[in-house]
């Protein structure tokens, strides 16, 4: 059992109300952890805190930081094996096949962060006037706000305070209460790596609470946050004015013409569905299928659910661990049932399975025939879920892939490249995966929502995170003459 505090000015601290709250392993229910329950006053402690130290990140210069950053890889990398233990104790995902590939993309995070500072060029700008010289620098823009969710609990922060720090920025970050403990770890291995004290501070509790605080702060510039639309909505209304870099839900449609290579496209589907028991952001939630293939995709679904093996999250033959926490598996049941009820068939799983160590386990689900009008094909299921709708025309595929509030990513499996940009061209998303699934990603890629949609503000990914989290400053000098 762990008695783990928040970090706040470079220090260790309880909450100030001396409440605590209980991290539990999703697989068991047992308690790992006890974390301090923050408050609005911890989280103003915070927001102070960083608002003193700022200066000690933003004037570092710049290969200072990327050498910074590159310590924090090293220190993850050396303490990879305790991060991924607490990582699939704290989540839930299974250690061998997702936790340590976690950890390892969370060190790399902090490279990329560290190389892309280094060649982040700005422009001299011609001018009308002969006598100015015009050029633009990039800027930290002062303190972040951060709010993280429990799905990635060490790259989703990441993708927030590896560019952040990088940029010069001081950071408050607030972690989803469900993975507050592999959080604490990731900030002890900041420390180890030197980062200034009171530069990242870390808050646990509630995000109404501590994260709203944050969020609406004066003292905090600018907010990113990854989670829910319904969250990310409210926070910009919160943070009013600040500029926000907001990764929301998405519905990662994926079309499967007849034409396509069937055995890969629905292999990778299935992956699309069921890696990290489909909590994910850009997880594949609903599969499009022309009709003449239908019958053969389904098929194929069902027997890479069979594959599927539920189980101990630290058994090596487990490929699927329980989800994470309780709100998400009744979302998983009241999408179900609410499609069946809509007329859609299930055809596999489509039930809890607490046989395996608690009633967060849920069996890997296939459900064919899903109707439009229905939850499990409108909203954001995050579980682990294929669903399958068919049609008999490119068009009625292209429709039914933009029906949806959410526009992240999308896929499209063809061997016809006339096609794939007909889709390519007008699929209502940020990201179009041709001939992958949804999840294909790369970390120096921009990763976003597409505008009129509910799926976020701005580009993660590489340079794209740094020019959202910096300033840019235009200097005119009138040199005389
Ligand atoms: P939320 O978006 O509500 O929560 C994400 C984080 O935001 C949590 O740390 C949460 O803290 C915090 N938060 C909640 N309310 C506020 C607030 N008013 N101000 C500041 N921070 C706040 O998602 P949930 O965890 O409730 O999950 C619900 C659904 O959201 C999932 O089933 C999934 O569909 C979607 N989701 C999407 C993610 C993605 O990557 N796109 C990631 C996570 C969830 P607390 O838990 O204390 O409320």
């Amino acid at each position: 059992m762990l008695e783990l505090k928040m970090y706040i000015n470079g220090q260790w601290v309880e909450s100030e109300s001396g409440k605590t709250f209980a991290a539990r392993n999703p697989a068991t229910g047992e308690v790992i952890a006890h974390l301090p329950e923050g408050t609005r006053e911890d989280a103003r402690r915070a927001v102070a805190a960083a608002n003193e130290n700022k200066h000690r990140i933003a004037e570092m210069p710049v290969w200072e930081r990327a050498r910074l950053c590159e310590r924090i890889a090293e220190v993850m990398e050396k303490r990879r094996e305790e991060l991924a233990r607490i990582l699939t104790l704290d989540q839930g995902k299974p250690y061998h096949t997702e936790a340590q590939f976690e950890v390892r993309k969370a060190a790399e995070g902090w490279r990329n962060a560290a190389e892309h500072i280094k060649w982040l060029e700005t422009s001299f700008i011609p001018v009308e006037d002969p006598h100015k010289r015009v050029f633009t620098i990039r800027q930290p823009r002062g303190v972040y706000a951060i709010i993280t969710p429990w799905n990635f609990p060490l790259n989703i922060p990441i993708e927030y305070l590896a560019p952040g720090l990088a940029a010069g920025n001081a950071i408050v970050w607030v972690p989803a209460p469900t993975t507050s403990a592999v959080a604490v770890k990731m900030v002890e291995c900041l420390e180890e790596a030197e980062v200034p004290p009171g530069v990242v501070n870390l808050v646990t509790g509630p995000g109404p609470v501590v994260g709203d605080e944050i969020v609406a702060h004066p003292g905090t510039d600018a907010v990113g946050f990854t989670g829910s639309s319904a969250t990310g909505e409210h926070i910009a209304r919160r943070a009013a004015g600040k500029p926000l870099l907001l990764e929301l839900g998405g519905n990662g449609p994926t079309i499967i013409l007849e034409d396509a290579d069937l055995e890969r496209a629905v292999q990778v589907t299935a992956e699309g569905c069921f890696l990290n028991a489909g909590q994910i952001c850009c997880a594949t939630e609903r599969i499009l299928v022309h009709e003449r293939v239908h019958e053969e995709v389904v098929q194929l679904l069902v027997s890479a659910a069979q594959k599927v093996r539920l189980g101990d999250p630290f058994d090596e033959n487990t490929t699927m661990g329980p989800l994470n926490n309780e709100p998400t598996a009744q979302k998983m049941d009241r999408h179900l049932r609410d499609a069946q009820e809509k007329g859609a068939t299930l055809l596999y799983g489509g039930r809890r399975a607490p046989e395996y160590g608690s009633d967060l386990f849920y069996q890997p689900t296939v459900v064919d025939k899903v109707p439009r009008d229905s939850a499990l094909f409108q909203e954001e299921s995050f579980g682990p879920v294929a669903p399958v709708t068919a049609a008999s025309s490119d068009e009625e595929l292209l429709r039914l892939a933009n029906d949806n509030p959410l526009g992240l990513v999308s896929a499209v499996f063809t061997e016809s490249a006339r096609r794939a940009f007909y889709f390519a061209e007008r699929l209502q998303t940020g990201i179009v995966n041709i001939n992958d699934s949804t999840l294909y990603w790369e970390l120096h890629l921009p990763f976003g929502g597409a505008s009129g949609k509910r799926s976020g503000i701005g580009r993660l990914g590489g340079k794209y995170t740094l020019l959202e989290m910096t300033d840019l400053k235009t200097i005119c000098w009138d040199i005389g003459g």
